[in-house]
């Protein structure tokens, strides 16, 4: 559904020429790899139908979602694509694998044996992935179950391994003791299965060099312009979020400001509310007490705290540094030097979240 600007609270911009320059990056620091796209998550919020084919037109040629719905939503806007379904093999969506070309990703004995029983009745050797877990213990076969799969030779198996994969767990914490691990048993994995491609490598793996490398990476965060590294800056923002301000008040000193009472004007303030709260994914956790700073906004060209809880669909800006503001002035709450993950960090989360979670009421638009 769309949302008229009229109509709606704020405006979300999703900048599709980033997300491709963030895509060159990516593949410009891992030659030699394929380099796909993670698209799960309607495109970290950004919006499959539109993300998708922007990074096909970037180069990408193979897409990982998370759920037979959303490889359904991609099919549609990229009819050329290789699509994998990380989560697995959904057993009540069986055809879909067949009929839209879709690649699951095999995470258990019990799917290998699923998808084998399904290669065999549609008489077809269709092609999917292999998961083995190298240190997650989330989605995976464990090094033994992967030995005794590959042990007939993988061009018996009755579907096609297109693909051997693990996942990192810590590639985002430089230093940390199990990414070396983790390398090192994917490449035992690798052994196991002679002329199947592997793919190792999320966001943060890109930045670990050769060893990481294999023949296709695996970015997700990266492209959306979140920190994929404690240690080093994210690529280009992709997203913008403003919202007009439809109030502007004085508060006297000492006056309280929204729910509990939390935050209290420490001299004459104005305060600056807009239409965006908890339920558009602004995270509540977000917001400024009186004990706890907050997320900021940006009004007037200054950088402005926000003052008390995020409440549902409302926040308050105190924005007595910034001049004179009327109703109708725009107030940045992402963009402009306000990152996902400075909001993520006010709300003790990370910037998947605050993507992941951006609201449906915004007017969106995308810029090209
Ligand atoms: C989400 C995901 C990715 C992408 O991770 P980022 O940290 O966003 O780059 C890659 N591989 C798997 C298996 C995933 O679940």
């Amino acid at each position: 559904m769309t949302i008229a600007a009229s109509e709606a609270g704020a405006r979300l911009t999703i900048d599709l020429a980033a997300i491709a320059r963030n895509y060159r990056r990516i593949a410009g620091m891992t030659t030699g790899a394929e380099c796909a796209a993670v698209v799960k998550a309607d495109a970290y919020g950004t919006g499959i139908e539109t993300t998708g084919p922007a990074l096909a037109a970037a180069g990408a040629r193979t897409f990982f979602v998370a759920h037979p719905s959303e490889a359904r939503r991609l099919r549609q806007v990229c009819p050329e694509a290789v699509i994998y379904i990380l989560n697995g093999l959904f057993e009540g969506a069986l055809d879909l694998y067949a009929s839209l070309n879709i690649r699951p990703v095999l995470g258990s004995r019990d799917e290998i044996e699923a998808f084998s029983a399904f290669c065999r009745t549609v008489r077809r050797r269709l092609p999917a992935a292999i998961h083995v877990d190298t240190g997650m213990s989330r989605l995976g076969l464990d090094l033994a179950e992967a030995a005794l799969l590959a042990e007939p030779g993988p061009q018996n198996l009755d579907f096609e391994p297109a693909l051997v994969m693990t996942h990192l767990a810590c590639a985002d914490e430089p230093g940390h003791i199990l990414t070396p691990k983790q390398i090192d048993r994917f490449s035992q994995v690798r052994g196991l299965y002679p002329g199947v491609p592997g793919s190792l490598a999320n966001s943060a793996g890109c930045t670990l060099g050769a060893a990481a490398r294999h023949d296709l990476v695996r970015p997700g965060i990266a492209l959306y312009g979140g920190r994929f590294r404690a240690d080093r800056e994210p690529l280009e923002g992709v997203v913008t979020l403003a919202a007009p301000v439809i109030q502007v008040r004085e508060v006297r000193a000492g006056e309280t400001i929204g729910y509990g009472a939390t935050w209290s004007a420490p001299h004459l303030s104005r305060i600056a509310i807009v239409s965006v709260g908890y339920a558009d994914g602004y995270l509540r956790g977000a917001g400024s007490t009186d004990r706890k700073s907050g997320a900021s906004a940006r009004v007037n060209g200054v950088v402005c705290p926000l003052a008390g809880r995020v409440s549902m669909d409302l926040l308050a800006i105190d924005v007595t540094e910034a001049g004179l503001i009327r109703r109708g002035d725009l107030a940045t709450l992402i963009g402009d030097g306000i990152t996902v993950d400075d909001i993520a960090e006010a709300a003790g989360t990370i910037g998947y979240e605050i993507l992941t979670g951006l609201g449906r009421r915004y007017h969106r638009v995308v810029a090209h």
